[in-house]
């Protein structure tokens, strides 16, 4: 986006709007972040703002600010497609494909034609916006908002809630400050979020600290079903519907599980296959180091993507067989592999 893009963004937001703000299905601390961020700003230019989510978000993040204004679109059908179809702008952060909102809320954003501006750090972006802000390189869609608002010259409307919401999808996005998306820019916004009175501490005590006996139990049963495959440098987890309901399992309570079999030496690939019963479908979280690009897997044969080192994707098959397949994909890519962990 150029100069004049941003112009014309902050001429169009000088008047008070229709405004919608729609993140991606299952919303992590960075789509809601950003969001709200986006959401707490637009408030004080008198629009009206609503952010809508295609479905609810784990409970690690229901003290967000504002987080119960947020329309749940899936439970909320007919308030949702209103509050798009009557939208003069709409926002849409931390996703760069209609169809990452699910298929109903999908083709009501196809049918609608308001102004869609699209802010957001995944690759290869769909062209569905007028406006799209994206830069893969940053760590996260709140660094881009922040980054968004500094261009319209409005840093100065930052205030405790703008700057929480920016750091919450910041502290999650980079694992804590760790994945190397962190830059010294990253930081250096951070910085000045700790500055205007945010609180890091309470903030990653309020994400972070919130296990239950039960979820604990389900990151042993993930752990004991996870297979190392040393020729690929790979590691794999599964968690079957039975693993799952064994546990009570609840929103949120896999998150950060892949992460377990990154972590093993010389692993640089790893995989979490989650079975959905209900979906019909195995959620796979595509995680790795280096440069093997975890997106192009993801999008070359899992119906997903995301970014270099961290991507989602899904298959219809069974369990067994989407881990099948995985281990016969993965054979062509030992090159890439071996090149990745040699670097
Ligand atoms: P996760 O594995 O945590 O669900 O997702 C990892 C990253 O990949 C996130 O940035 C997420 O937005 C993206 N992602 C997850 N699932 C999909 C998908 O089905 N398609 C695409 N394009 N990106 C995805
Ligand atoms: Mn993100």
């Amino acid at each position: 986006m150029n100069l004049e893009d941003f112009k014309d963004i902050k001429s169009l937001l000088s008047e008070p709007k229709n405004i919608a703000i729609v993140s991606h299905r299952n919303p992590d601390g960075d789509a809601y972040g950003s969001s709200l961020a986006l959401y707490h700003y637009l408030l004080k230019f008198n629009h009206q703002v609503t952010v809508v989510s295609p479905n609810d978000c784990p409970a690690f993040l229901k003290w967000l600010p504002a987080q119960d204004k947020i329309v749940i679109f899936e439970k909320d059908e007919q308030k949702g497609i209103k509050i798009l179809e009557a939208a003069d702008i709409i926002f849409t952060l931390d996703f760069n494909a209609l169809h990452r909102v699910g298929i109903k809320m999908q083709g009501v954003l196809e049918k609608v034609k308001p102004i869609f501006i699209m802010i957001d750090h995944h690759q290869q972006p769909d062209d569905y916006a007028k406006y799209a802000y994206v830069d893969p390189k940053v760590c996260s869609t709140c660094q881009m908002v922040y980054q968004f608002l500094k261009k319209l010259d409005h840093l100065e409307f930052i205030d405790i809630n703008v700057g929480t919401c920016l750091y919450a999808g910041i502290l999650t996005d980079t694992g804590s400050f760790r994945f190397p998306s962190t830059t010294s820019l990253t930081h250096k916004i951070v910085a000045h979020l700790i500055d205007l009175g945010v609180n890091g501490a309470t903030i990653y005590n309020n994400i972070h600290n919130v296990n239950t006996y039960d979820s604990l139990q389900l990151l042993g049963r993930a752990l004991k079903n996870m297979r190392v495959v040393n020729k690929y440098h790979t590691a794999y987890i599964t968690l079957s519907q039975r693993d799952l309901l064994d546990f009570n399992f609840k929103k949120g309570d896999t998150e950060g599980v892949v992460n377990y079999a990154l972590s093993i030496k010389n692993i640089i690939f790893a995989a979490i296959f989650i079975e959905d019963k209900k979906q019909k479908i195995i959620k796979i979280s595509f995680r790795s180091v280096g440069n093997f690009s975890v997106n192009d897997f993801s999008r070359n044969h899992f119906n997903g993507g995301g970014h270099i080192n961290a991507a989602g994707g899904k298959s219809d098959e069974s369990l067994n067989d989407a881990v099948a397949n995985f281990l016969n994909i993965l054979p062509t890519y030992q090159e890439d592999l071996k090149q990745s962990y040699e670097k």
